[in-house]
């Protein structure tokens, strides 16, 4: 069969034991015995690979084959279909394929049911990623050997296929000579219908209209996505260049309904318990928080002096012996007896019996000891002392049991409520989790920031990450590096799903223009199942920015809802939609309210231009004038690759679109990036 070129098949040893001690596996060699002696000649087995049980290295295997410009035609794993706890194959591939194939499902699991009924053990699936076939076969040698077994024979004709063989050619024998071919002898033969399941070559010339009919998964055949009533939007990447929308598909937003969007999308915040330090600024609290103690929580005195018995009268005009002093330390102190005074520090307890404290300047010193070191008799030359006077009574600054803080308070960096959380002993408290941001530029233009040397043509110094990442952590929360990701989809989605396991929202710059190579919007649908919510805004700069969200499964199985925001690539428009939109999503997400910049009136300071179609969020420095109003002055240039307008940029003023321009003595309203400036 000279027409027929041979076929690459991979296998990987999905085993934690074998990843360790690769001479424990027998898998591997059993299933090349299989592809040998019933593959009809036409396989190869081209690479075998070992990994333990971890979704991850699963899926990363399987992409390093799949999402190459030479895969292989057929990957089979072995091992991880059970039920155990760390069975979690079927888990890492599912959401790896484009198209399922149920089909060779049954297949495999009917032949194993025909030997023993704990074939229902096995959970296997099967499908097509880009032109590669899968199937998960189950660990034991001898369960992988019957599976394979029973599908190897149609396996040849389905990897044809799905490496974009031609079907009216290879179907133009009809269904006896595929089977002749595959060596199959069947009375009844597989069904027409399940061939005719691939998507046969029609006319293009439909396409034009297919998105406005929501059709346009164009001619790869269903994609997978989380949401079956819902077509994906983007791009499909596998088409190229010429197939791709030549005007963007998503409904373009006002800046408000994308806000109202994307709060409405935003997880909730998520309690969690944290300890009383300096971790805990900008942190808001999940619970009332109630006095664990009274503040003070002994009677102390307010000022430097004596503590006295005061008499019924008021009257305390007379020479006293000086019985006892109480510092400000801890420990016992002696009852007063009437007629002796205690000598007292700002602070100290007053000594049992004590009732007032009269000031150290309101005395004058009568006598000393023999030594002359200390005091012995004071003379008080007080009236009117009442009982309680300088005295601070238990709980009566702050009484136990009473609320001091409120849920949804914010832990201010002034460090005031610092000092009242340890004033009354509360050493934890229920706070909303600070969320973590991961950080990805793409672009294969991109260089490290830093990197030494002059740029090649064509290079361009990754900007938006330092900058983002200072940005993120200037706001308070955690921020993760994730790099740059070249503009291939295998490797976007493949850093996009490591990401969304370590961190709770995504910022990637770069790659949602229009360009063949914008590849976020159709990853996100397409190969991570997400949801896009919008795609396009109303705005200068900052139209194309896009709000998703993903559900994944976090390392203890349970499904995690996390959000990407995939911001335009110049770095204008980034620092400005990262503060517009993602600043927003990340105060929801720790109870921050209300959320986004806070918005003041300002003065312009010179005439602005406006931009005749979008409202503007135009740079600015704002200062507090000598009249005592706030004055905006321009930062120069906006073009939305111009970094220098980011330079002292304080705000964002919110200019309307307009044909003439706006004034100088205008107010207008103005977003507070950071603090304000003294001079105007
Ligand atoms: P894109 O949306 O990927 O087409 O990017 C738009 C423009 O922003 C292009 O000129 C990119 O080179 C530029 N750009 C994208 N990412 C970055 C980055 N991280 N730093 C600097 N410029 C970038
Ligand atoms: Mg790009």
């Amino acid at each position: 069969m000279s027409s027929y070129t041979s076929l690459r098949a991979a296998i990987l040893v999905v085993s934690t034991t074998a990843a360790r001690d690769p001479s424990t596996d027998a898998a591997d060699a059993t299933l090349r015995d299989v592809f040998k002696k019933d593959g009809g000649g036409r396989w190869l087995v081209t690479e075998t690979k070992i990994v333990s049980d971890v979704v991850s290295q699963i899926q990363h295997q399987i992409m390093l084959w799949t999402d190459t410009a030479d895969p292989v035609n057929v990957i089979v794993t072995t091992g991880g279909t059970g039920f155990a706890v760390t069975d979690q194959t079927p888990e890492a591939v599912t959401p790896l394929l484009h198209k399922s194939a149920p089909g060779l499902v049954h297949g495999m699991l009917a032949a194993s049911l025909s030997v023993t009924p704990f074939a229902v053990m096995s959970r296997p699936v099967a499908g097509v990623r880009n032109k590669t076939v899968i199937l998960t076969l189950p660990g034991s040698p001898k369960g992988a050997r019957e599976n394979l077994e029973a599908v190897i024979k149609t396996l040849a004709h389905a990897c044809t296929l799905a490496a974009g063989g031609d079907s009216r050619v290879l179907h133009s024998g009809g269904v006896e000579r595929l089977e002749k071919e595959a060596g199959i002898n069947s009375e009844t033969g597989s069904s027409e219908s399940v061939l005719s399941q691939h998507p046969h070559h029609h006319s293009h010339h439909h396409s034009h209209h297919h998105h406005q009919h929501g059709h346009n998964r164009g001619h790869g055949g269903p994609v997978r996505h989380s949401k079956g009533e819902e077509t994906p939007k983007s791009n499909d990447p596998n088409l190229g260049p010429s197939r791709r929308h030549r005007s963007s598909p998503y409904p373009m937003l006002s800046v408000d309904d994308a806000l109202t969007l994307l709060l409405e999308h935003t997880p909730e915040p998520k309690p969690v318990a944290a300890q009383v330090n300096e971790k805990l600024l900008g942190l808001v609290l999940a619970e009332h928080i109630t006095a664990k103690e009274d503040v003070p929580a002994f009677r102390a005195s307010i000022v430097d002096g004596y503590a006295v018995v005061a008499p019924k009268d008021g009257n305390l005009k007379g020479v006293f012996p000086v019985a006892a002093v109480s510092h400000a330390s801890p420990g016992e102190v002696d009852t007063l007896e009437e007629g002796t005074v205690a000598r007292i520090t700002t602070g100290a307890p007053l000594p049992p019996g004590a009732t007032a404290v009269i000031m150290v300047e309101d005395t004058v010193l009568k006598s000393k000891t023999d030594d002359g070191m200390e005091e012995k008799e004071v003379e008080i030359l007080a009236d009117g002392v009442r009982e309680g006077d300088n005295v601070r009574e238990v709980g009566s600054d702050i009484r136990k049991d009473t609320v001091i803080l409120e849920r949804g308070e914010q832990i201010s960096a002034v460090g005031g409520e610092i000092g009242l959380l340890a004033s009354v002993g509360v050493s934890e408290v229920q706070v909303y989790r600070r969320p973590v941001v991961g950080i990805l530029s793409t672009g294969d233009e991109l260089v490290q920031h830093d990197r030494p040397g002059e740029l090649r043509h064509g290079e361009v110094r990754d900007t938006n990450r330092p900058m983002l990442l200072s940005a993120v952590k200037n706001w308070g929360f955690e921020a993760v590096d994730l790099g740059i990701a070249s503009d291939k989809p295998g490797t976007l989605e493949e850093t996009l799903r490591d990401a969304l396991r370590q961190v709770d929202l995504v910022i990637s710059t770069g790659g949602v223009s229009m360009g063949e190579l914008d590849l976020l919007k159709p990853t996100i649908e397409r190969s991570l199942g997400g949801t896009i919510h919008f795609g396009r805004v109303a705005m200068k700069p900052g139209k194309p920015t896009t709000f998703a969200t993903v559900t994944v499964k976090n390392n203890t199985g349970q499904r995690e809802k996390k959000v990407i925001f995939a911001l335009p690539g110049n770095p204008a428009s980034a620092l400005v939609t990262f503060h517009l939109f993602v600043l927003p999503a990340l105060h929801k997400m720790s109870g921050v309210s209300p959320p986004g910049l806070a918005k003041v009136p300002v003065v312009l300071s010179h005439d602005v231009y406006l931009d005749k179609v979008r409202p503007e969020y135009h740079r600015a420095t704002v200062s507090v004038g000598p009249d005592g109003l706030l004055y905006a002055a321009s930062t120069g240039g906006q073009r939305s690759s111009k970094v220098g307008s980011l330079h002292q940029a304080n705000a964002l003023l919110c200019l309307p679109s307009g044909v003439e321009p706006m004034r100088k003595g205008t107010k207008v309203e103005a977003l507070l990036m950071g603090n304000l400036r003294a001079d105007a």
